[in-house]
């Protein structure tokens, strides 16, 4: 390792100053050495992540953490971790073998013994039951995949997903973990229906809005440096989708200082929640209100016309577009164009869109000219980190530095903020890459026998841990 570590040097020092930074990272990646490799990715100032679940992106031990604070404010959780067969047959609904599944203090009360024998405090998990309950939200087993994603982590995280405390400690974390990545700028896509406080009181959105508002004022907050704007997500294919759309619209319009847009989520493949279905509503909407939209498009396995009806929706930028590929039009109209598609590799390998890396359309979006940048989706739930979506981006294809730099600057040029504020940012990012690159030629790596701490995606897949 350590005549590796030194013969990268050794090529940092030949090519310092030589070239306009390539060159190094030529070397760098000819080395095979991807704990350098990694190393270099980690301290790399970043510069947005633009599609970021924030439920989705909290590690499971910050959920569980939360939950436990939010004690101190009247919350009291259990989670199931056995099933005594309490219920008659007719009378099992879809969530009740859920191992894992949380209620809060209401949901236990109304529970007949036999079912509350069924579960345990949260706070009061053996050591067992904590790695159990650690596991079941996250994809960190072979079988597991879509179905387990869409279909149980939710489900599972049920109550917790509606404390207003934990949402708000939620976007604290996601957001200071991305500063310590070197990321500048967020956008967080937030739920603001059906929070509650802990006596049952409804919480409604305007005022999760400013609890949102409020927890981003604090000082940990500030002391990261970090913009950030949030947008509100809408679930596709319920019922009554159109009236939740009227509602977060307006939602948006009238606190667009800090709701940047709305966005359509939940999984492609269910018909009802199909783009087309949004036309109507969308145009209404416009009559009166100017909101930005970014919307899930092209995450699914068949070819359609999703991307391209999704830009008639009018929106100004992609989630994921992995069938856009099977779309030659809209291909020619993307390239050099207005929108961008926000990629998100590690998110689509786990939920099995792609087999492989060798089947993934980002490469060819890049090299195309058509606007990308990387970004987490929930990355909570891969348990990976933004640093590893470049890894994987550089590792699978080959990308130079003149690539990695402009993911980062389009990340930038395509945030839904002024042109201001996106000026600063694209400065800001500008002047940290020029420093880095300085002292990476005059100095190499700072400790380069340090691998930087990782998380279980990369350590599983490319052996990058201690
Ligand atoms: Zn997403």
């Amino acid at each position: 390792m350590r005549r590796i570590q030194k013969i990268i040097a050794m090529l940092l020092c030949i090519f310092a100053g030589t070239a306009s930074g390539a060159d190094w990272f030529e070397a760098l990646k000819a080395s095979d050495d991807d704990r350098a490799l990694y190393a270099v990715l980690a301290a790399m100032p970043k510069g947005a992540d633009l599609h970021n679940h924030n439920s989705g992106s909290i590690y499971p031990e910050w959920w569980l953490a939360n939950a436990l604070a939010s004690e101190a404010r009247g919350y009291r959780y259990y989670t199931k971790v056995r099933i005594n067969n309490c219920r008659p047959f007719d009378r099992r609904d879809d969530t009740y073998h859920l191992l894992f599944r949380n209620i809060d203090q209401f949901d236990y009360d109304a529970l007949d013994t036999c079912e509350r024998g069924e579960y345990v405090a949260l706070r009061s998990l053996t050591d067992e039951q904590r790695a159990g309950w650690l596991s079941s939200i996250k994809l960190d087993q072979d079988s597991e995949g879509r179905e387990e994603f869409f279909q149980k982590h939710w489900q599972r995280l049920n109550a917790l997903l509606f404390n207003p405390y934990i949402r708000e400690q939620n976007l604290a974390l996601n957001l200071q973990a991305l500063a310590s990545e070197g990321a500048i700028h967020a956008e967080i896509m937030v739920a603001v229906l059906g929070a509650r406080e802990a006596d049952g009181t409804r919480i409604t959105p305007q005022q999760m809005i400013d609890r949102f508002r409020a927890r981003l004022l604090e000082r940990d907050i500030i002391e990261t440096g970090m913009t950030v704007r949030l947008q509100l997500t809408l679930l596709r294919f319920v019922g009554d989708a159109e009236d939740d759309l009227r509602n977060l619209y307006r939602l948006a319009a009238k606190n667009s200082d800090l709701i940047a847009a709305v966005n359509l989520v939940g999984r492609e493949d269910n018909d009802k929640g199909h783009p087309r279905r949004f036309l109507p509503t969308l145009r209404e909407l416009r009559q009166q209100y100017d909101v930005g939209l970014a919307i899930h498009a092209g995450e699914v396995d068949e070819p359609n016309d999703h991307v391209r009806d999704t830009l008639l929706l009018g929106a100004s930028r992609i989630g994921h577009g992995l069938n856009l590929i099977t779309d030659d039009e809209v291909m020619l109209l993307m390239r050099n164009g207005p929108y961008l598609v926000e990629i998100n590799l590690i998110s689509n390998l786990l939920l099995e869109y792609v087999v492989d890396y060798s089947q993934h359309p980002f490469p060819e979006y890049l090299r195309t000219d058509i606007p990308v940048a990387l970004s987490t989706d929930d990355r909570g739930m891969w348990d990976s980190t933004l640093t590893d979506e470049f890894f994987v981006a550089v590792r699978e294809f080959n990308l130079n530095w003149r690539e990695v730099k402009q993911l980062h600057i389009n990340s930038l040029t395509y945030a839904f903020v002024d042109d201001d504020v996106k000026q600063r940012l694209i400065d800001r990012h500008t002047q940290q890459m020029r420093e880095f690159e300085a002292k990476i030629q005059r100095d190499g790596l700072e400790n380069p026998e340090r691998l930087p701490d990782t998380r279980t995606f990369i350590c599983a897949r490319y052996q990058l841990c201690d």
